[in-house]
């Protein structure tokens, strides 16, 4: 299932052009030939806006966690809740202390 993804400058709906490997990092001036194994590749779904003509680039589906945030384990009462809170929602232990 495509996302629906707005342009950031103009807020038209963006089109879903292809999903193509992006190259982590370049090895070859290393390895000469070999390809690039140890750097590795990620999928990213690339957007393009029919109004400004702005690209985007979003990591595939299959390996983002698409629309969830990560969660994260409180120390003190093993409860879980999203990663963005600097406090436990539950029993108020603190992360930054
Ligand atoms: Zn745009
Ligand atoms: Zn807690």
């Amino acid at each position: 299932m495509r996302k629906s993804v707005q342009c950031l400058r103009c807020h038209t709906t963006m089109q879903y052009i292809a999903n193509k490997k992006i190259q982590l990092g370049q090895t070859g001036w290393l390895l000469g030939d070999l390809p690039n194994l140890i750097a590795g590749a990620m999928e990213a779904a690339i957007y393009t806006c029919p109004s400004c003509g702005k690209i985007e680039f979003f990591q595939s589906e299959n390996t983002a966690s698409a629309g969830t945030i990560a969660q994260q384990k409180c120390p003190a009462c093993g409860k879980s809740h999203d990663m963005d809170y600097p406090k436990c929602p539950f029993c108020k232990h603190d992360y930054f202390v």
